[in-house]
């Protein structure tokens, strides 16, 4: 994981050249440049799909994910990788800011259609003890504002804490997550018909998104986008 160091006041909190912003303008335009990522997944892709139509990664071709579209902001490695991490941990503000502003490009320049609610991944009861707050919940209700959606985070919620995936192959975290969530029975009706954007901070094997979203799609939910700050390069993307 790539290191990033604290920030003083008025520095960027990678290059730490003096900057007003919290990722100064020569730090994005180095680590920010937008990706051609699959239409379904946000995996990267090589850059001669550029153009074509709602692209899609060979994964995504043999098995279609319960997604209607995910969007991804950034790569989760450096310097966002170790950002994220700070922000999991601690509530900064300027932070939040910096990368939330680099999601709501993102969903911009791809044209997503507004969702009816803005819903971000539920944490469990032990981890939200553990961490203070859900910087998903943070992220979802600061982009609610600035796009005019709807958060309801109170929607879903976590039934049960998945064990630490550490080491576990894609294959056994599928497995892991299956069964942790639900839609909370007092908004199922509200639900239904409706169609949903699943906002989290990081995507990784997308898992965690799929299973949320078919739990959504049984709940008799229209459509499920995923919005998410950064995605994971898989091994062999471009
Ligand atoms: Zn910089
Ligand atoms: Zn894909």
């Amino acid at each position: 994981m790539g290191k990033v160091l604290l920030r003083c006041a008025g520095q960027c909190a990678v290059c730490r050249a003096w900057s007003h912003q919290t990722v100064c303008e020569g730090c994005l335009a180095l680590y920010a440049r937008p990706h051609p990522r699959c239409w379904t997944c946000a995996a990267r892709l090589p850059p001669e799909l550029l153009g074509r139509p709602q692209p899609q990664c060979g994964r995504c071709l043999r098995e279609a994910p319960p997604l209607d579209r995910t969007i991804a902001a950034l790569d989760y490695r450096f310097p966002w990788d170790g950002l994220l991490q700070h922000f999991k941990y601690r509530q900064t503000p300027g932070l939040r800011e910096s990368l939330l502003e680099r999601l709501n490009t993102a969903l911009t320049a791809a044209e997503v259609d507004a969702p009816d609610w803005l819903l971000p991944v539920p944490m469990s009861v032990e981890r939200l003890l553990e961490r203070g707050y859900n910087p998903s919940i943070e992220l979802a209700r600061a982009l609610a504002r600035r796009r005019g959606l709807n958060c309801k985070p109170e929607m879903l919620r976590r039934v049960r804490l998945p064990p630490a995936p550490v080491g576990l192959k894609p294959q056994a975290r599928a497995t892991n997550v299956r069964g942790v969530f639900a839609i909370e029975p007092r908004y199922a009706t509200r639900l239904r018909g409706t169609r949903v954007a699943l906002l989290d901070d990081v995507m990784s094997s997308g898992a965690t998104l799929f299973e949320l979203a078919g739990v959504l799609l049984q709940g008799g939910v229209m459509s499920v986008q995923a919005w998410v700050v950064a995605r994971t390069p898989e091994p062999g993307d471009a």
